[in-house]
């Protein structure tokens, strides 16, 4: 370790050689601007180059690389996404090898995130503004600027399943495309604002909730979320005219009261902010209430039988591939994160802060816990779902604070 450090430590003024470009790495500092044959088999996840060159010394890791010469070891995931062809399977460097440097155009510190993959990246907008998916006979799911809601078209009127500020046009102006029929009832999908905050534009309609979204909607006071007319724990059905939905409630997950809303006539199901499709999750699932119930839930997806997934996200409606794509990566980050903290020891960290500082120690214990299941899963997913270099690590950390206070027995 110490020889590597040496051999990485010439350089008295490593921060000086980040003005970016070949020319100003000196060789000193173990860069090199030689040039290196072009990958015959560029993928869409190869990085940008720079043409510089960097050559690993003894230990040397590409998190410690990455927080040396790219201002950051989170840069770690681009220096491995350029290098991937040259790296043997334990995804670090070898003495003597070289490693291509990623561009940093302002100098450092920017991280240049993968490319997305096709499955992750944006699909058209119609003139409208919005996408308008009809999902069976009479389903339909409404996308724009990366939020989704749905709406039921029944004999007897419509039912609207959430109502994002962000829609607040196109939700009404798709209803008035499809259907001259009034709406009647909005179903609380669960309480985040960024899903129901424009409830109150549909006036005095029956608004259905789980009870946990009940309270929450009581406690927030916002006059965009109307409070609940009805209520269930459980489940709920919900005959209107020709049509059914079915609402049920498989534990917290991502929000205590988010429930499952089953279209079954449709062969479709709509649970928000859960599977996110062709998509890694969210920083922290987007606050989840409980890590555990998330999984849990993706279990009650994948044993359903679906066709179309509206996860309320991203760009596209899912397919039961997603639902068990994502259960996979799920399940792969708590497994990970599970076999690092029991192969960490955390008393050590205790030992590098202030004696009494346990939020330091905790930290350090954390973040040690992160650098193990990081790689673990870049090394998987990256190319399989859009951005598993942005929130993974963050992810872990959540993960590995649920398994340590959740501690559930039955996963
Ligand atoms: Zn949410």
């Amino acid at each position: 370790m110490c020889e590597a450090e040496q051999h990485n430590h010439q350089s008295p003024s490593r921060r000086g050689i980040l003005r970016w470009g070949a020319a100003a790495l000196p060789a000193a500092a173990g860069v090199t601007a030689l040039a290196w044959p072009t990958q015959a088999n560029g993928t869409a996840s190869a990085a940008a180059g720079s043409g510089a060159y960097y050559k690993a010394g003894r230990g040397d890791t590409l998190r410690g690389i990455a927080g040396r010469f790219l201002g950051s070891e989170q840069r770690w995931t681009e220096l491995y996404r350029l290098n991937r062809q040259v790296l043997d399977k334990s995804g670090e460097p070898r003495p003597g090898q070289r490693l291509e440097l990623p561009e940093s155009p302002d100098g450092a510190t920017t991280r240049n995130f993968a490319p997305l993959p096709a499955t992750a990246k944006p699909l058209s907008v119609p003139p409208e503004g919005y996408r308008l998916d009809r999902i069976g006979d009479a389903f339909y799911a409404v996308t724009a600027g990366g939020t989704q809601a749905a709406f039921l078209v029944t004999s007897a009127g419509v039912v609207v399943i959430d109502a994002p500020p962000s829609l607040a046009e196109a939700l009404p102006a798709a209803i008035r495309r499809v259907t001259s029929r009034k709406v009647t009832h909005l179903v609380y999908s669960h309480d985040h604002a960024d899903h129901t905050a424009n409830a109150s534009a549909f006036g005095d309609v029956i608004r259905i909730a789980h009870t946990a979204t009940a309270e929450r909607i009581k406690a927030n006071q916002d006059p965009g979320r109307p409070m609940p007319t009805v209520t269930f724990d459980d489940r709920y059905r919900l005959d209107l005219g020709d049509q059914q939905l079915l609402l049920s409630y498989p534990g917290a997950n991502h929000e205590a009261g988010n429930i499952l809303i089953h279209a079954p006539r449709q062969r479709a199901a709509m649970m928000v902010d859960l599977v996110m499709p062709g998509w890694a999750p969210f920083r922290a699932w987007g606050t989840a209430d409980s890590v555990p119930g998330v999984l849990r839930a993706h279990d009650e997806l994948a044993r359903m039988d679906l066709d179309t997934y509206v996860g309320g996200h991203v760009h596209r409606l899912g397919t039961m591939e997603d639902i068990k794509v994502s259960r996979e990566f799920v399940r792969d980050l708590w497994e990970a994160t599970g076999k690092a903290i029991a192969a960490t020891d955390m008393a050590p960290y205790f030992g590098k802060v202030e004696p009494g500082n346990n939020w330091a120690g905790f930290d350090l214990y954390l973040q040690a816990v992160a650098d193990k299941v990081e790689p673990v899963i870049y090394r998987k997913w990256l190319g399989r779902l859009g951005a598993v270099d942005v929130f993974t690590r963050e992810n872990a950390l959540t993960v590995a604070l649920s398994q340590i206070v959740d501690a559930p027995r039955d996963l």
